[in-house]
């Protein structure tokens, strides 16, 4: 097997020689997938960009090979199962599909802020109380694959920050009560737009028995909230927004939902990163606009649109250092290794787990 070490004295053009050597050979039996927060010099070599959403459907219809995916490793896992299905594995003659990490360690920490231990958990204190068989449990995708696979088990759905609203909708169809997780401030913001009132919502606290919500929070709750959040969309300043408006009257802000509620408030519109790349596309030329997401996106929506103002609501520079650990090196190396047969940062899921969360993905699909 190569080593790292081998690759760490590459240029940046010498890394991207390398890759497109293996890119080369292997044609369509390779993709590169690459998430909007990938740095730079990874998204100019993807095949596909896009969000959770339009990267779960490319993986989904991809019929390559192996497929080396710069994102964070709740998207590989979905990659995984979707790639993985029983009939796709029959299709390449029983080879599974390998969907490879530049670097393995890149996790999503919003994710690993609910286990699967913990979900079953919530689910035995809360049938002490109420009937369990009220509530749908929705997943944002940003959750790992047993997270996922526990809202198959119990009649629920994945959503992505694309589709909330959408499969929230659906869910209240069906039964009339709501747990959302890892991402309090997504469900929080979907569940107010479909008109759940402030006092029906209820936010759990895993530390604290009974998620430090007492028997009647409960019994009222339609919606309740996993205390859970996203550390890169928590540093929206009331103040540099406040400040941004009055000295641009004309400015319009616009924020990811996972940001938190007092600042979705102050925003003349919210919706899923590929949303906030329209928003900033389709404005007119001269527009002044204040874009509330990852750093890195910002930054490159400011180079693609010189004709227009984009400003950043924040103290300072918000990046996610997972998504910043997918680089041209780390993608040189993984993909050398696979040409030469020892595939490297592998993910893959378990069977039993990837087909219950399959049937909370398939609201995505
Ligand atoms: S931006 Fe937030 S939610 Fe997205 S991968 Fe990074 S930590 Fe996770």
């Amino acid at each position: 097997m190569r080593e790292l070490t081998e690759y760490e004295k590459l240029s940046v053009d010498e890394s991207r020689d390398r890759i497109a050597a293996v890119r080369e050979v292997a044609g369509e039996r390779l993709t590169v997938l690459a998430h909007y927060y990938a740095p730079d010099e990874i998204v100019d070599i993807a095949d596909y960009v896009g969000d959770s959403l339009g990267l779960a459907k490319k993986a989904a219809e991809s019929s390559a090979e192996a497929v080396l995916f710069c994102g964070v490793r709740f998207m590989l896992e979905t990659a995984d199962i979707l790639m993985n299905r029983p009939e796709r594995i029959a299709a390449r003659e029983g080879k599974r599909a390998l969907v490879m990490a530049p670097d393995l360690s890149a996790g999503c920490p919003m994710a690993d802020m609910i286990t699967a231990e913990q979900a079953r958990d919530w689910k035995k204190q809360l049938e002490t109380l109420v009937d369990f068989n009220e509530f749908t449990p929705i997943t944002y995708v940003n959750s790992s694959s047993e997270t996922k696979a526990f809202c198959g088990r119990n009649g629920g759905a994945v959503c992505t920050s694309a589709n909330a609203e959408k499969v929230v909708r659906e869910a209240f169809k069906r039964r009339p009560k709501l747990l959302f997780m890892p991402d309090s401030r997504l469900g929080r913001t979907t569940s107010l737009a479909l008109g759940v009132a402030p006092e029906e919502i209820a936010t759990w606290r895993p530390s604290l028995p009974l998620g430090g919500l007492n028997p009647n929070e409960i019994k009222r709750a339609k919606v309740i909230l996993w205390d859970g959040c996203c550390p890169v969309h928590q540093h929206f300043s009331e103040s540099v927004i406040k400040k941004i408006k009055a000295d641009n009257p004309r400015a319009e802000f616009w924020v990811h939902p996972e940001a938190p509620r007092n600042i979705v408030d102050l925003s003349d519109g919210y919706g899923s990163t590929t949303t906030l790349i329209d928003v900033v596309s389709k404005a007119a030329s001269g527009s002044v606009l204040a874009i509330g997401t990852e750093w890195k996106l910002v930054d490159r929506m400011r180079r693609q649109n010189p004709d227009k103002t984009i400003l950043f609501p924040a103290e300072r520079p918000m990046i996610c250092a997972n998504m910043a650990k997918s680089t041209l090196v780390k993608a040189a190396w993984t993909l050398e290794n696979w040409m030469d047969g020892e595939p490297i940062n592998v993910v893959s899921t378990f069977d039993d787990v990837a087909e219950d969360a399959y049937r909370a993905l398939e609201s995505l699909l």
